[in-house]
């Protein structure tokens, strides 16, 4: 049986959440204020995103000099190579920023990820905000991961899903996946609605339990073991 894995970005992918950073940086803190409203639901993503980039002053190349100082998490170069052999899905779904995700990635020489995210632009002197997909049933994220592994199942219908996340933005997708892998907000959201998942902390951790599993086999994960094969 075939298997695609869904992942996050913010946290998840990139050790750090790229897009609050971003946001705080460049606002000089101001969307601190949007943050707890977002988390206890008043206030949904696209809003909450639209208002933090009309608070971004900042030119390109400033920001993509900040993007420089961020790393991804343990093992996520392996894992792609892992997924990538096997023939395996590996999609990027985020409620952050299409442009920061495919600079991160890009340079630590990761390329050929379908990245499904919303939209920034460059402009005046900040930045704005779109919105490409479609969320049919959620009215609370900017890019619902939840219909975008809809989306998926319904031309792949014998496909295992796998979820990797961090965070509220990815509680959507924990009702669409077979397997879910989760750590910090995740990991109480997912206890508060009794919904199972793993713990982990890098993606060694993921490809370990997933061959386990028997969601990936272990072909080619030389890697993947750490530093002696
Ligand atoms: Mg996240
Ligand atoms: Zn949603």
């Amino acid at each position: 049986m075939k298997t695609a894995v869904f992942c996050d970005f913010d946290g998840t992918i990139a050790r750090r959440d790229i897009g609050y950073h971003l946001f705080h940086h460049f606002s000089g803190g101001r969307n601190d204020e949007l943050v707890p409203r977002w988390k206890s639901g008043q206030l949904t993503t696209r809003d909450c995103l639209l208002q933090e980039a009309a608070m971004v002053t900042a030119t390109p190349r400033e920001i993509y000099r900040f993007l420089d100082g961020f790393e991804l998490n343990r093992g996520f170069a392996e894992f792609v190579q892992l997924c990538q052999s096997q023939k395996t899905d590996l999609i990027v779904t985020s409620d952050g920023l299409e442009f920061y995700i495919r600079y991160v990635l890009k340079r630590h020489g990761i390329s050929g990820l379908l990245v499904l995210a919303n939209v920034g632009k460059f402009h005046g002197g900040g930045l704005t905000v779109e919105f490409p997909y479609d969320n049919k049933s959620c009215d609370r994220c900017g890019n619902c991961k939840g219909e975008r592994i809809r989306e998926y199942r319904s031309g792949n219908t014998s496909t295992r899903i796998v979820f990797v996340g961090d965070g509220y933005s990815d509680a959507c997708a924990t009702g669409e996946a077979d397997l879910i892998f989760a750590k910090k907000d995740l990991v109480e959201y997912c206890r508060e609605n009794n919904i199972g998942f793993v713990e982990y902390d890098d993606f060694f951790d993921v490809a370990r339990h997933m061959i386990e599993q028997g969601y990936l086999t272990a072909r080619g994960l030389k890697q993947a073991n750490g530093a002696n094969q």
